[in-house]
């Protein structure tokens, strides 16, 4: 982009991009007042009825830039039952209910029925919504193909598809499912269609089924907002060490902190870190991908309304999730892959907002934070002095690896185990196990979990595939085992990745 169009661009407010008076009224009342790149970008053309290919990942403001021209669109003309005439496809629910929350807000001046079709809510309340006719379509592809195939939906009338979160739709095996869903729209309508990368299979989709679009692409985050105060705050390498830091840490900025997000880089941490939470009476709740879709929904929800104070979440569970500006970031393990690292810093200090970040480090992180630090091109402060100071705690350098790392612990060491197991189990026992749906949602429930399941492995394996990074991530899983002491490891049972009742 030439420095002309840029200054253009900087100086465009929403009415210079040809919504109509009922979206940019509803536009300032949601506080905006200039659009986003992406905005700037793709409105005029998706008014104007192009295909757009938008490159631009969660946090953008993608949303609004196809939610404000598609209302502007569709203010003339009616939906008729079961005949939707935009659809919206997202690869997670949540995603689905949070454009389904943006219609809400930017629509609250236009009279058009919404349908959400997502898996773990019953079929009959969505029956009945297309039945009634629908003019904004919001949908998971299985869940859309599930009303296909049992004919309560008609997909000739429909006149806007946006395909939103395309990389992420590859990742979780749902091209199929796209393109049988792209051949049964009409030809002659128009596509908005989203990707935060553009990987061989995602381009051949779009040179399938866009017509000429105009591509707009936005660059990647690689630098941190100057209103966040980011911090590395040292701790042994044990879990246990590392949940005292952090202990200590919340209990330090209680003044300051309103809410929080603690990101942990693998489940079993967050569950385990959530019951430890829970255990020394904090207010915190958890969030990651094996949790049923209530359990994710109402966590989620009591975050955003203050009931809970702490999320714990890993990236995969809060990736693409529009929580709220948080207070503080508290990273209890570094990030491995440094634009994670962007992404969760990015929950705070939002919109001039001030924010605190802290990042428990530990020897064996190091590399972890020079990468980081490269990436954003600064070095992070020490909280309270470097690793320097730090004191293991005994045993710490004592091999773990089958019955003759288990003979050469300390006594303490082995003591603390056994108190460390018997805390997990008691633990366990004060979780209530979520129950499932009784209204005949079981199925779409346990669907829904193994698509969760099937998401988290997904990236996994993705991540995986990056050679080098495969490296980087054995040997670190090998150091996590290694640390492991009390647990269950992969194979924690499913009751216990429940989420807890609030
Ligand atoms: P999205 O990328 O669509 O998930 O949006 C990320 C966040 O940016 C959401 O909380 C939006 O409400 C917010 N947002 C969208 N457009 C704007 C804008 N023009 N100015 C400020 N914030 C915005």
């Amino acid at each position: 982009m030439s420095s002309d169009t840029q200054i253009a661009q900087d100086a465009l407010t929403f009415a210079d991009l040809g919504l109509s008076p009922k979206v940019l009224s509803a536009v300032a009342d949601a506080g905006y007042t200039q659009p986003t790149p992406i905005q700037a970008g793709a409105i005029p053309h998706a008014l104007q009825g192009k295909d757009v290919l938008g490159i631009a990942q969660t946090g953008t403001g993608k949303t609004a830039s196809f939610v404000l021209p598609m209302l502007t669109r569709l203010e003339n003309g009616r939906a008729r039952a079961r005949m939707p005439r935009t659809l919206i496809l997202e690869p997670t629910r949540e995603l689905a209910a949070q454009v389904e929350e943006n219609f809400v807000k930017y629509g609250k001046n236009s009279r058009l029925n919404r349908a959400l079709l997502i898996g773990g809510v019953s079929f009959d309340d969505q029956e009945r919504k297309l039945e009634r006719g629908a003019d904004v379509l919001i949908a998971t592809p299985g869940r859309l193909l599930d009303h296909f195939e049992r004919g309560k939906l008609l997909l000739s009338a429909v006149e806007i598809l946006v395909i939103d979160e395309a990389d992420r739709m590859l990742d979780m095996g749902f091209i199929p499912d796209i393109e049988r869903i792209c051949k049964l729209i009409p030809f002659t309508r128009q596509t908005l269609f989203f990707s935060a990368t553009m990987p061989p299979e995602i381009t051949k989709l779009t040179e399938q089924f866009l017509h000429t679009p105009v591509r707009v692409e936005v660059a990647k985050a690689s630098s941190t907002a100057s209103t966040v105060t980011q911090k590395l705050v040292k701790s042994g390498s044990k879990p246990w060490d590392k949940r005292a830091v952090l202990r200590d840490l919340i209990r330090a900025e209680d003044a300051e902190l309103k809410n929080a997000i603690i990101f942990c880089n693998r489940k079993v941490e967050v569950s385990e870190l959530f019951r430890s939470l829970i255990k020394y009476d904090f207010n915190a709740g958890a969030l990651h991908g094996d949790m049923d879709q209530r359990a994710r929904m109402t966590m989620l929800a009591n975050f955003r309304e203050g009931k809970l104070k702490l999320l714990v979440a890993s990236d995969v569970a809060a990736r693409g999730l529009d929580i709220p500006d948080v207070s503080h970031v508290f990273n209890f393990d570094v990030p491995i892959h440094a634009e994670d690292y962007v992404h969760r810093i990015g929950r705070t200090g939002r919109a001039g907002r001030s924010g605190k970040s802290f990042t428990i480090v530990t020897r064996s992180d190091t590399k972890y934070v020079d990468a980081i630090e490269t990436l954003i091109g600064k070095p992070i402060e020490w909280h309270d002095g470097d690793l320097s100071t730090v004191v293991e705690s005994e045993g710490d350098e004592a091999p773990r690896r089958g019955r003759a790392g288990q003979r050469g612990r300390g006594r303490k060491d082995e003591g603390e185990r056994k108190r460390g197991a018997h805390r997990a189990k008691a633990d366990d026992e004060k979780q209530v196990p979520e129950v499932l749906a009784s209204d005949g949602a079981e199925q779409d429930e346990r669907r829904s979990r193994r698509e969760n399941i099937k998401a988290d492995n997904a990236e996994r394996k993705a991540r995986h595939e990056a050679p080098a990074r495969h490296e980087e991530r054995r040997q670190r899983h090998h150091k996590e085992d290694d640390d492991k002491v009390v647990g269950f490891g992969e194979d924690i049972p499913a009751f216990m990745l429940v989420g807890a009742k609030i």
